[in-house]
């Protein structure tokens, strides 16, 4: 068992939105955390609530950067690491190419530096996207190992992450550092990207917010999995002090199917507005159906996550209408 209490933790990635609810856990939960974010996409406003603890410190760089990252390492002894650093978002991976590939070096770095410094064990923040097209439902982690095998990735990114946990499996079975992946599926709720580099649920709100119709590509009827951020931070923090997590590829998410069409109209419910979704033609690099198996998260993590989408999509409706992003 690894305790989060005491320790001290590096999160890359910890000023975005995913990464800046887990500092707030971690530091709920008793850690010293760094947060190492080079703000690409990542603001310091998600680092307010952080930033009130003294066992907070936020370091300005790129986690790409091994000698950068060394530094941080000399000073402070890291007990573990959660790697959440990356360039994301279908357009900006489709814009930047080549930065996107960048963060294979930097899970590279981050690996070296694990072994060196004798780091407990690292989780990495891998993503659904390393099923590429994989057609079967529910999608399984160990249909995505075979798929790894035949590199079926589907863009840069998803070559990023499927190179990601390997790098992690190869330090977990080769040189004896702990690691975890978890394959997120779409995670959302407040201090997410909503411009149009963002996610769906961030997109649709702001459109809703201002008065016009939120816009589906296609017919609606592709589906995705939602998690609430929350729930992926419970499953992340299970992951770390599991030793049942170590050496795993773990798929994160609610395990239920929802339609974009679905979800255009409970947030136009939730928003009281009298607005009907439109439809563009469809992107042709869409997945059209994702959905995980968390058979997996169940049993290893023992996370099982409460269905309350509309709640949740409630409170994350409610925070961008206080916040006007
Ligand atoms: P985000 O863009 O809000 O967070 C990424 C953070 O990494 C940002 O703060 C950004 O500034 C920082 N960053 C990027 N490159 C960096 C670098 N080289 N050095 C330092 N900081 C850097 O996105 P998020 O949704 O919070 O995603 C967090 C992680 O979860 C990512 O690894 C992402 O691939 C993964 N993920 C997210 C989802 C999702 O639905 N949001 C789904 C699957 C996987």
């Amino acid at each position: 068992m690894y305790s989060i209490e005491g320790s001290t933790i590096l999160v890359t990635g910890g000023a975005g939105f995913i990464g800046s609810h887990l500092c707030d856990a971690l530091l709920k939960k008793g850690a010293n955390v760094i947060c190492v974010d080079n703000l690409m996409t990542g603001k310091k406003e998600n680092l307010a609530q952080a930033m009130e603890s003294p066992n907070f410190s936020f370091v300005d760089g790129d986690a790409n950067n091994k000698e950068f990252l060394h530094g941080i390492f000399e000073k402070q002894s890291i007990d573990y690491i959660f790697h959440y650093a990356a360039v994301l978002g279908v357009q900006r991976v489709i814009e930047q190419p080549l930065l996107v590939l960048d963060d294979i070096i930097g899970t590279r770095a981050i690996m070296e530096l694990a072994k060196e410094f004798g780091v407990k064990k690292v989780v990495f923040s891998s993503s659904s996207e390393a099923y590429g097209h994989m057609a079967e439902l529910p999608l399984k982690e160990d249909t995505g190992r075979e798929l790894q095998n035949q590199t079926h990735s589907t863009s840069l990114y998803s070559l990023v992450k499927i190179t990601g946990e390997q790098i992690m499996q190869v330090y977990n079975d080769t040189y004896g550092v702990p690691t975890c992946s978890l394959r997120f599926f779409n995670v959302f709720g407040p201090r997410q990207e909503s411009s149009t580099y963002g996610f769906v649920i961030g997109i649709f709100i702001k459109q809703i917010l201002e008065g016009k119709a939120p816009t589906i590509f296609g017919d609606g009827y592709q589906t995705r999995d939602f998690i609430y951020v929350d729930d992926n931070i419970e499953s992340a923090l299970h992951a770390l002090e599991s030793e049942k997590a170590d050496g795993q590829v773990i798929n994160v998410g609610m395990g239920r199917q929802t339609t974009i069409r679905d979800l255009a109209e409970r947030l136009i419910a939730i928003s009281g507005k009298d607005l009907a979704p439109i439809f563009k033609e469809a992107r042709e690099y869409e997945i059209r159906y994702r959905s995980p198996d968390v058979t997996k998260m169940q049993s290893l993590l023992g996370v099982t996550i409460q269905d309350n989408l509309n709640e949740n999509l409630k409170k994350t409706y409610q925070w961008y209408e206080q916040t006007q992003v």
